[in-house]
């Protein structure tokens, strides 16, 4: 087979994404490849594919043991012959993989580096037809980054023993020290680069002042209608992760914590939950995460500052895997900045390696106080060009007022040189806000020239102003010596007037007009079509149970979204649903058709949704974008490219727009007026209540019209009635 057929055939897609086909057929012509890639961008085909086609075994050198036996679950279920070998495998299922190997069985093997490194498997490796070597989360070879891992260095013996094939090392997350050190490591000098853009445009950027966390989360997953999906929570501390979690499950929501100081089953026990079960929040510290494949994460939440953007861009990076509208929302204040410094001068790395820690703490704060497009900056950050606003970020849907703070910036520093550089924040605000208590009469303090100076502005926004200039290093907090304020190097200019500064005002979250974000996440349901969603859920859940798979495994949420959407009634049509190849097709087919006719049943003597005269139909959000595009002057067709989904499911939504009597029939479809009357004739020669099925009429007009546009004249029809 072709990679395009595997791609359709075996895996159910219709279009590759982006490089997947130029990074698969280099492979397929024994080159060796550098792959970066957004998470979510469709890595896993970039080597699947080769090892299907070409001869022998690929080996898949990945450092995440406890999600391998997903990833050959997942691959099972395509039909494809896959296995894995780690320290979890009891011996018996080792000798079964080791022999299916010996016996030439599995087009995949993943495999953890320790014991790749085996003698007994190099030997294998020396007799065995290898096929390729996939490196995944390569950028575990360099010290630069945060997941070093001692035997991914190790793995230079494939290029030293090896060399004649071919090696595909891949990532998300490498900026250019890392880069080269997967280079150097694993010996891809020559090798092609594939560098896909970072940016994942369904990820919806957002930061928040610090202003009572807990309740922020809580109005978060409320406004967002995050209460029935998944998503993570991360926090710095245990002791912190411990709390959220459950103080979450008092609110109702189902919330496991997860850090590295839990006794290991427990921590396993967690993640796979999260894996498997939907709607389930894990609070974490950052030990949680790496390689977390589960696509539907609707929400990344962060009560503490990352340490550094990388950080920052790898956890928010695990929501909206499926490419489905996702969040990323993080609340921030002065005392992370005070707690991230603390263990920035606390650790123990050397001189240089502090260095850079800082220079990236710096990147982290200044994007926090961002006045302009957070998505820019950040693909900035990473040297790539985004040259317009995002339209998808907090800045972006609410700009954020800026005003000329000199002045008072000008107040602020020179508060804390008059008052000796000794002081935190709190005493600073109240001498400028010329309060008397013990502490500044002690000092007597208020003979300064800067008490009372400061009344033009509340404590809360002093508290934000001395917040933007730590963030942006004109002033300095002495972790060691009581969190107290210093001027730096950057101060003086500003301080003799030689600079000006902008500060952005924050708006108090109660002053704040409630602003409806769009709800972000999946496409909205009429009450009716929630219900077949949730009975197809169901469905999946026994079927993923009865495997102990997570339902993830057997299809998507985005499939069952096309399921609600086109009602297949047969297995030709099912089979055109994205997502669903041969295997699946075979093993699940019949059972998914069967819950829509019984369904379709159920409602039979209602209206089918599809079939809701009144006004208030609600156009799904997929199917408004959809619109969008078409009165740009896009066809269907264009439409279902651009967009990546069937032309059916494209013509499914215009149906939808022309039942609301906001499209014209013909518009849509260019045929006949004859024509028309004719298929409308048919239509309502059926009986009302069996009109949610098109298969008779369809057969009555001799296949002549495809369903798509017997869909559409059907949409007109109710319209009109
Ligand atoms: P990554 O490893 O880069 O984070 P994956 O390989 O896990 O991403 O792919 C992310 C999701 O996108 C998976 O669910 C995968 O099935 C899906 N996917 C990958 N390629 C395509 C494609 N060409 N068309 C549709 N879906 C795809
Ligand atoms: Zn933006």
């Amino acid at each position: 087979m072709t990679p395009q057929e595997i791609l359709r055939n075996i895996f159910g897609y219709q279009h590759f994404r982006g490089e997947q086909e130029n990074i698969i057929n280099h492979v397929l012509m024994d080159g060796n490849a550098l792959v970066l890639m957004p998470t979510g961008g469709g890595k896993s085909l970039c080597y699947q594919i080769p090892a299907l086609i070409r001869h022998g075994v690929a080996i898949i050198i990945s450092p995440l043991i406890a999600l391998m036996q997903d990833q050959v679950t997942a691959l099972q279920q395509f039909g494809i012959r896959a296995a894995c070998l780690n320290s979890s495998l009891t011996p018996e299922q080792a000798r079964i993989t080791s022999r299916q190997l010996r016996q030439g069985e599995l087009d995949l093997l993943y495999v953890a580096p320790e014991r790749l490194m085996t003698p007994r498997f190099l030997n294998f490796l020396n007799t065995a037809d290898i096929a390729l070597f996939a490196i995944d989360e390569a950028h575990c070879v360099s010290q630069w980054g945060h997941d070093f891992r001692r035997e991914y260095v190790e793995l230079s013996i494939l290029h030293q023993r090896f060399s004649g094939i071919p090696r595909i090392a891949l990532t998300a997350t490498a900026d250019g020290p890392t880069q080269r050190d997967i280079i150097t490591h694993l010996g891809l000098e020559q090798a092609k680069k594939f560098i896909a853009g970072f940016d994942r445009p369904n990820i919806r950027y957002r930061v928040v002042q610090k202003n009572d966390p807990q309740r922020q989360l809580l109005s978060f997953l409320k406004d967002e209608g995050h209460q029935n999906d998944s998503g993570i929570v991360y926090c710095l501390s245990r002791k912190k992760v411990e709390k959220i979690a459950t103080w979450l499950s008092y609110q109702g929501l189902t919330a496991l914590p997860y850090h590295a100081g839990l006794h290991n089953e427990i921590r396993k026990e967690h993640q796979i939950r999260f894996l498997r079960e939907e709607s389930i929040i894990i609070v974490a510290t950052i030990a949680f995460g790496m390689g977390i494949d589960k696509p539907n994460v609707r929400f990344v939440a962060h009560l503490d500052l990352p340490k550094s953007l990388e950080a920052y861009y790898q956890e928010t990076g695990r929501a909206g895997r499926d490419g489905l509208p996702a969040n990323a929302w993080m609340a921030y204040g002065l005392q992370d900045v005070v707690m991230l410094r603390r263990l920035m001068d606390e650790s123990e790395a050397d001189a240089q390696h502090k260095r850079i820690e800082r220079h990236k703490l710096e990147a982290m704060l200044a994007y926090c106080e961002m006045t302009s497009c957070r998505r820019q900056a950040l693909l900035n950050y990473f040297d790539e060009y985004f040259p317009n606003p995002c339209g998808n970020c907090d800045t972006c849907i609410e700009p954020v007022a800026t005003y000329d703070g000199t002045e008072v910036a000008q107040k602020a520093l020179s508060c804390i040189y008059r008052t000796g550089q000794r002081f935190g924040v709190q005493y600073l605000i109240d001498v400028l806000l010329g309060k008397t208590n013990d502490r500044i009469k002690k000092f007597r303090h208020e003979h300064v020239s800067t008490y009372g100076i400061g009344k033009e502005l509340r404590q809360d926004e002093w508290r934000s102003v001395f917040r933007q200039l730590v963030a942006r290093g004109f002033a300095k907090v002495d972790v060691e010596a009581y969190s107290s304020l210093h001027l730096t190097e950057y101060s003086r200019p500003l301080l003799r007037g030689e600079q000006r500064i902008d500060l952005r005002k924050d708006i108090k979250p109660r002053q704040r007009k409630e602003k409806k974000y769009s709800r972000s996440s999946r496409t909205s349901f009429t009450d009716t079509e929630q219900s077949l969603w949730e009975s197809l859920q169901t469905k999946r859940l026994e079927l993923a149970n009865a495997q102990n798979v997570p339902s993830f495994v057997i299809f998507h949420d985005s499939t069952l979204e096309e399921m609600v959407q086109q009602r297949p009634q047969s297995l030709a049509s099912f089979a055109q649903l994205s997502g669903v190849g041969s295997s699946k097709l075979e093993h699940y087919g019949q059972i998914f058709i069967d819950v829509l006719d019984e369904y379709a049943l159920k409602y039979s003597d209602t209206p089918t949704p599809t079939a809701n005269i009144n006004e208030n139909t609600v156009i799904s959000n997929s199917a408004g974008v959809t619109f969008d595009a078409f009165n740009d002057g896009l066809s269907p067709e264009q439409i279902a490219e651009l967009r990546e989904l069937k032309a059916s499911t494209i013509y499914e939504h215009l149906s939808q727009v022309i039942e609301q009597g906001k499209l014209e029939l013909r518009q849509v479809i260019q045929l006949k007026e004859e024509e028309i009357h004719n298929i409308e004739d048919k239509l309502l020669e059926r009986p009302t209540e069996e009109l949610h099925t098109l298969k008779p009429v369809f057969e009555t007009l001799g296949g002549v019209y495809p369903y798509e546009i017997l869909r559409c004249v059907r949409a007109n029809l109710w319209r009109q009635k």
